[in-house]
């Protein structure tokens, strides 16, 4: 019975302080022990019987300085003259932009004939912080990403020579309560008191003036994504980018180089270097279908030639409906539905958003104004709702590697992290994308051409491809 698959599964199964011990003192019986990783000691039984056999798994309790789980390879500036990106929404076109800033041009590859067509090709959206109760991975990224758009708009502007975007901060509608709650989380933040104010706002409506309470959070305000793509696009032409539209990768492989192919399983391109910012579809590559993302699908409702509303300009944000005013438009969403793949515009999610609105603000009765039109989208939600960003791990590697892995404890040496050689991934950005774009593309070029990164390490490892993996291993969800 004691073979040494039986000895080495249990040494899989047994964290650091794990003993056993049997009555079978045979030769062989040792020899498997040992041969599975365990020290053992032959000592006098009991009773009828002579000796008996204890020993321990030979798993020291210490946790290395440097978590090698998360990897972050950097790759030599030397050796590449342009770098491959899936996907030219906020992510992509950011990652090429941080690239362009370093003197790399880059080869975008999308599906679509242009950019914009997609999810980041809505006309108006808002960039803020989400503060929860005390300070999440979520709430430090929403935190440092509207500080980076915020700096980013002031760059663009220079460039483009036009804005793609406001400062204006946003406009919480909140109860007193609520109010109270938002200014603990101010505190548990650390934040200064000019991140906000107190105030009643008021917005005019029909000649009338509609009072409303709560909190002018003074950082983030209203993003353009539509014309920020186009403008980034013609900017990049001129940086040395190239981009290929209407092509849509279904596979990718590494002879030497990674290979991409097209769903006509035509090679269409080779490079040394792969980013992938192609959202929800991610996991559609043989090496990233680990990823657990979810696609949710979001609509806007758009009301053209509208002049007689005015919020100060600001975004304005009432139990998660935002109402954005800008270029005679108004704007409110955005609609969640995580089974939907609709792609068409749905009016009775646009009569919804109304709907919502008008529950807390019964004077602002859409339904007499004219029908909205509307804007489908879909977000890449991740199960942790955090984005992703970071080399791909190898999955079979990770899970070979890290089979002794058990939460709590950690192995007397962690095993490097097995990643493939030059592909990375930026994904996942959910709901709140255009707050998250630049930070994240500006930490993961920073880091792969060994700059200093925008963002703490340990937050880095909240973001990691890997996080899921590991997140299995440790349940022991080996074998998917
Ligand atoms: C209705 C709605 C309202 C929103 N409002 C806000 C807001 O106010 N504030 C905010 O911060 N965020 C908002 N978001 C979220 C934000 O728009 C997204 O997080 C962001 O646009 C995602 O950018 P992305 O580049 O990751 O994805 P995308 O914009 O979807 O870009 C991915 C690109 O990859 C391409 N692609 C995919 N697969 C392939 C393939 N196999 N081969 C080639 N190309 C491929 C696609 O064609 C696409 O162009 C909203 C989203 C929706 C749906």
């Amino acid at each position: 019975m004691w073979s040494k698959e039986i000895f080495t599964l249990i040494a899989d199964h047994a964290n650091h302080k794990a003993t056993f011990s049997t009555y079978s003192v045979s030769k062989s019986v040792k020899l498997h022990a040992l041969e599975a990783g365990f020290s053992i000691e032959e000592v006098k039984g009991f009773g009828t019987k002579k000796g008996m056999l204890k020993g321990n798994i030979k798993k020291e309790n210490i946790y290395l300085k440097t978590k090698k789980i998360y990897p972050f390879p950097y790759i030599s500036k030397e050796n590449i003259s342009e770098i491959t990106i899936i996907g030219t929404g906020l992510a992509g076109l950011n990652v090429a932009y941080r690239l362009a800033s370093h003197g790399i041009p880059s080869v975008l590859i999308d599906e679509n004939s242009g950019p914009g067509e997609n999810t980041s090709g809505n006309p108006l959206g808002y960039f803020g912080p989400k503060l929860s109760k005390f300070p999440s991975p979520a709430s430090r990224l929403s935190l440092l990403g509207t500080y980076h758009t915020e700096s980013m708009l002031m760059e663009w502007s220079n460039i483009f020579k036009c804005a793609t975007g406001r400062n204006t901060g946003f406009y919480l509608v909140m109860s007193l309560d609520e109010q109270d709650k938002f200014v603990n989380s101010i505190v548990t933040h650390e934040l200064s008191s000019d991140f906000f104010v107190k105030k009643n706002a008021s917005l005019e409506w029909k000649n009338e003036k509609i009072q409303l309470s709560g909190i002018h959070v003074l950082k983030g305000g209203i993003f353009f994504p539509n014309k920020f793509s186009n403008l980034m696009v013609d900017y990049l032409k001129t940086q040395g980018c190239r981009f290929i539209w209407n092509t849509k990768i279904s596979k990718i492989d590494k002879p030497s180089d990674w290979m991409l192919y097209d769903d006509l399983h035509k090679p269409i391109h080779k490079t040394k270097i792969l980013i992938l910012a192609n959202s929800f579809s991610i996991n559609q590559l043989a090496q990233t279908k680990f990823l657990p993302f979810q696609k949710v699908r979001g609509q806007i409702a758009i009301f053209n030639h509208f002049e007689n509303i005015f919020f100060d300009n600001i975004p304005f944000i009432l139990d998660d409906t935002y109402l954005l005013n800008e270029f005679n438009s108004l704007v409110l969403g955005a609609t969640f539905n995580p089974k939907d793949n609709d792609t068409n515009v749905n009016e009775s999610h646009n009569l919804l958003l109304m709907e919502r609105l008008n529950k807390n603000l019964p004077k602002l009765d859409f339904n007499e104004i004219a029908q909205p039109q509307g804007r489908v989208g879909f977000r890449a939600h991740s199960q942790d709702r955090l984005p992703i960003l970071g080399p791909i791990p190898v999955k079979e590697a990770y899970q070979s590697s890290y089979r002794h892995f058990q939460k709590g404890y950690a192995l007397d040496k962690y095993p490097e992290g097995e990643v493939y050689e030059g592909l990375y991934a930026i994904s996942g950005l959910g709901s709140k994308g255009i707050t998250y774009a630049s930070i994240l593309a500006d930490t993961l070029i920073s880091i792969l051409l060994q700059k200093p990164s925008p963002m703490p390490l340990d937050l880095l490892e909240s973001l990691h491809p890997a996080r899921f993996l590991m997140r299995d291993i440790q349940k022991r969800k080996l074998s998917q």
